[in-house]
């Protein structure tokens, strides 16, 4: 029997989720309301998937509502902020019973791991998409932006990039290889790199999570804080699995720039700051590379040694329209 729009709310979302003292008032009204202690800010971010575009169609539900969960932590650890509760606008086609436990349960998987509350939405029938807007803090005026990078600034890596673009790859058959689990898992379950977010707040001068691909979004900090860069191609980290399966080095260097779908995060630091990213990397396990440093002049210049390097086939990121 097919479950009324109310009866999926209740089973699959609201007796699901953790319940949080800042929320006054979650799922079941015409709107939820939220506190906000004192001295914090709020940070607000809002990302959509549609079937087939984000995703190929037949992404396991699971898989879905992790990563339409993960790409707005995602926004949020770039903005240095700690996650607090999330809404969910959710169309599907039909009423399935065995996708929503499956996608329930890749939902809460993750916002468990947060503590964040899901305090309403929209359920709504019609081809499949998923929008979540995500909420958490920040200690005021501490937000991290894309626009403070300085030349002289250290630019900075978390993670690997490419692996995901390379995952994309092997889903559609058009790549095979031993490595070709890791690197599917890298694509649909990104890892939110949200407690380096906040450990960078007061540290880093810019920041932006890696989504169309490190070149692109390297480059809006650069718009947005009126410089320039130096890369150094042989720093950009590269996890093994990533070097095994993809053998030639310009080939490997080229997708981990512009593959995109990497949700890790880019940011600029002062010099004197450096030396404190080490303890960042140990605390949570996650390598922090120099891939380059701010210039004065805009624009991006990449490196491979000393030499300087032209990439004709480079793209700026992925574009809708
Ligand atoms: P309204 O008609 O007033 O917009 P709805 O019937 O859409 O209310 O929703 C009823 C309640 O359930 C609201 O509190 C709404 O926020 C919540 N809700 C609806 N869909 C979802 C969802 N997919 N996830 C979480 N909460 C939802
Ligand atoms: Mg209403």
């Amino acid at each position: 029997m097919a479950l009324s729009e109310f009866d999926i709310i209740e089973t699959y979302f609201a007796s699901r989720t953790v319940c949080r003292d800042d929320v006054k008032l979650g799922i079941g009204d015409d709107a939820a309301v939220m506190s906000i202690p004192d001295g914090l800010e709020l940070v607000v971010a809002m990302d959509t998937l549609v079937d087939g575009v984000h995703f190929p169609a037949n992404t396991p539900a699971e898989h879905i509502a992790w990563k339409a969960l993960a790409v707005n932590l995602s926004d949020l650890a770039a903005m240095g902020a700690e996650p607090a509760w999330f809404t969910l606008a959710l169309t599907m086609p039909a009423s399935d019973q065995e996708w929503l436990k499956a996608f329930s349960k890749g939902l809460f998987s993750l916002a468990d791991r947060y503590h964040m509350q899901l305090v309403g939405g929209d359920t709504t029938r019609g081809p499949l998409s998923i929008t979540i807007q995500v909420a958490g803090y920040v200690p005021a005026g501490t937000a991290l932006t894309r626009n403070g990078a300085k030349p002289g600034d250290v630019i900075y890596v978390s993670g690997t990039v490419g692996d995901a673009a390379l995952g994309l790859k092997h889903l559609q058959g058009n790549e095979t290889g031993s490595h070709t689990a890791y690197l599917i898992e890298r694509l649909q379950r990104p890892t939110p790199r949200t407690e380096i977010g906040q450990a960078l707040s007061g540290l880093a001068s810019a920041c932006i999570d890696v989504s169309d691909g490190l070149y692109a979004d390297l480059g809006h900090i650069l718009e947005s804080s009126h410089v320039g860069a130096r890369l150094q191609l042989e720093d950009i980290p590269l996890a093994d699995e990533f070097r095994q399966t993809i053998a030639e080095t310009e080939q490997q260097q080229l997708l981990a720039l512009t593959g995109g779908d990497d949700y890790e995060l880019c940011f600029s630091i002062p010099p004197d700051s450096v030396a404190e990213l080490k303890g960042i990397a140990n605390q949570y396990s996650c390598p922090l590379t120099r891939i380059g440093e701010i210039v004065q002049a805009p624009g991006i210049r990449m490196f491979r040694q000393q030499q300087q390097i032209e990439m004709s086939s480079i793209k700026s990121g992925y574009r809708h329209f």
